[in-house]
């Protein structure tokens, strides 16, 4: 392919993303939205491969051959539950990738620069590495604290602001010595020492944010990802790779905006961490360990069949429990009966941005009457019944009435405003924030306690 037809591709694939994100801001839209990204992925990988910078296609193809065959069955075998653990991983190879590709052109003698196109080319070398080895190390560790395999309390060491700042300083210094290096010798010491303080900082980072603040390191690690492919496009020239970088970058940094938003959080107190660390409780401990009142399917169906409005709260627990099916079915038989369905999904129900969107959509449930926090929280107080399914931390009211809470000030559901409350979980624990929860307690709760997907069943069976 010569370079005029090359440049025509990556055009195409670069309008197939827009088109793509354009897509995905909307349910009913995303399918096509997808569509779109992989027919520019598709445009893309072929492109490069035809292009004249391909020098053997023996290791390509039997690298393509690999890393898509370990892709196809990845993706094929990953549970609805583990996606969130999947995308970190994946922002961990860009990240990797980016580091990679980083070393490589700078060690690359085939092309010698001079002056200011020899710095600028260094620059980028330097910011490429950078953040490909923080975003390589964050997202190994939000992997492991996603999996369950590191805890989700945050890791407060002593001083740890002031080592981040050392850390800042340090990498500064380094990046000076490097650009005045003579020759690539000398320049790989400073490369190395700032990669090692970028990956320490990676995952100090990471092990210092609480779980309440997953959601912000999940959006802020696929924005790096991005601006780390953006810097890799800058060092191999490759138009199409600073277009895609900068793309997921923004809209990487736009959802981490919505996620704080949400969170009612500030970007920098995130980074900062902390967030979720138990501190002395005003309501203390009286208010967790009232008398909760458990109830059953007959129970709940009874008061379901009476109820003109009903509002249902995913959480978590229906993506684990696999209960979107028969949650549909529920709705169905309700709306068939003319009860007013409605859901309410919390910004960061469930364990990724939009889990709980794509699990009803999977469902088919009607987008009409899926409905987010802020346009659905002033109906609750007029609501017969709200079912909680395997929601805790989303509709946890200490958010809003504790001070001393660890999600104090979070905006959440406020379904205890409502006539009754139906709590379907497993047991009386706690959600990722590992905060207690007194909605549990409250007069008008009612605990409907096994798997969601059972009790949801059994509700069905006693609703038919
Ligand atoms: P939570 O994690 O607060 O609670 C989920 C609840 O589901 C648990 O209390 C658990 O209780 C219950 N559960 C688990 N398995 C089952 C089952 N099989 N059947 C029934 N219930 C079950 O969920 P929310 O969705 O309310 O809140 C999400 C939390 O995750 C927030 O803290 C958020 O900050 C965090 N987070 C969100 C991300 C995002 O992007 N959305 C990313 C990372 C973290 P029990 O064990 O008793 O059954």
């Amino acid at each position: 392919m010569n370079a005029g037809m090359i440049t025509a591709a990556y055009i195409a694939a670069s309008i197939c993303f827009i088109l793509s994100l354009g897509g995905l801001s909307a349910q009913k839209s995303s399918r096509r939205g997808n569509m779109f990204g992989m027919i520019g992925m598709a445009i893309a990988i072929i492109a490069t491969v035809a292009s004249d910078n391909v020098s053997s296609y023996t290791l390509l193809i039997v690298l393509m051959v690999v890393g898509g065959g370990i892709g196809a069955i990845l993706a094929n075998r990953v549970e609805m539950t583990s996606m969130p653990q999947l995308v970190a991983i994946l922002h961990s190879f860009v990240g990797l990738a980016a580091t990679l590709v980083g070393f490589a052109s700078y060690l690359d003698h085939s092309v010698v620069l001079q002056g200011a196109e020899k710095t600028i080319h260094n620059i980028e070398v330097y910011i490429g590495i950078l953040i490909g080895a923080v975003t390589f190390t964050g997202s190994v560790i939000a992997f492991g604290k996603l999996q369950g395999v590191i805890g989700s309390k945050p890791l407060m060491l002593p001083g740890r602001h002031v080592f981040n700042a050392a850390i800042g300083v340090a990498c500064i210094y380094l990046g000076y010595v490097f650009l005045g290096a003579e020759n690539t010798s000398i320049g790989m010491t400073p490369l190395l020492f700032m990669t090692a303080l970028a990956l320490i900082f990676g995952i100090h980072m990471v092990m210092a944010i609480g779980g309440a603040d997953m959601p912000v390191v999940i959006s802020m690690l696929n924005s790096y990802s991005g601006w780390a492919a953006a810097a890799t496009g800058f060092m191999l020239s490759n138009d199409l790779l600073i277009i895609t970088g900068a793309l997921v970058g923004s809209s990487g940094a736009i959802l981490s905006y919505i996620m704080c938003k949400a969170m009612n959080r500030k970007f920098f107190s995130v980074i900062m961490g902390g967030f979720g660390t138990p501190k002395a409780s005003s309501s203390g401990a009286a208010a967790q360990t009232g008398e909760h009142t458990a109830t059953n399917a007959d129970e709940t169906a009874e008061l379901l069949r009476d109820a003109k409005s009903v509002v249902i709260v995913p959480g978590y627990g229906m993506a684990v429990a696999h209960a979107q099916h028969p949650v549909s079915e529920l709705t169905r038989l309700l709306r068939d009966r003319g009860v007013n369905v409605r859901f309410a999904i919390h910004p960061v129900a469930g364990r990724m941005p939009g889990h709980m969107n794509v699990l009803l959509a999977e469902a088919k449930v009607p987008y009409d009457i899926v409905l987010e926090m802020d346009e659905i929280n002033d109906d609750l107080p007029d609501t017969d019944v709200v079912v909680v399914i395997g929601a805790n931390d989303t509709v946890n009211p200490s958010a809003m009435d504790d001070p001393g809470s660890p999600i104090a000030g979070m905006p959440v559901l406020e379904v205890w405003k409502a006539g009754t409350v139906i709590i379907s979980k497993r047991s009386m624990a706690v959600g990722y924030a590992g905060v207690e929860n007194p909605l549990f307690f409250k007069e008008n709760s009612k605990m409907l306690f096994g798997d969601a997907k059972k009790s949801v069943d059994e509700l069905v069976s006693a609703l038919k």
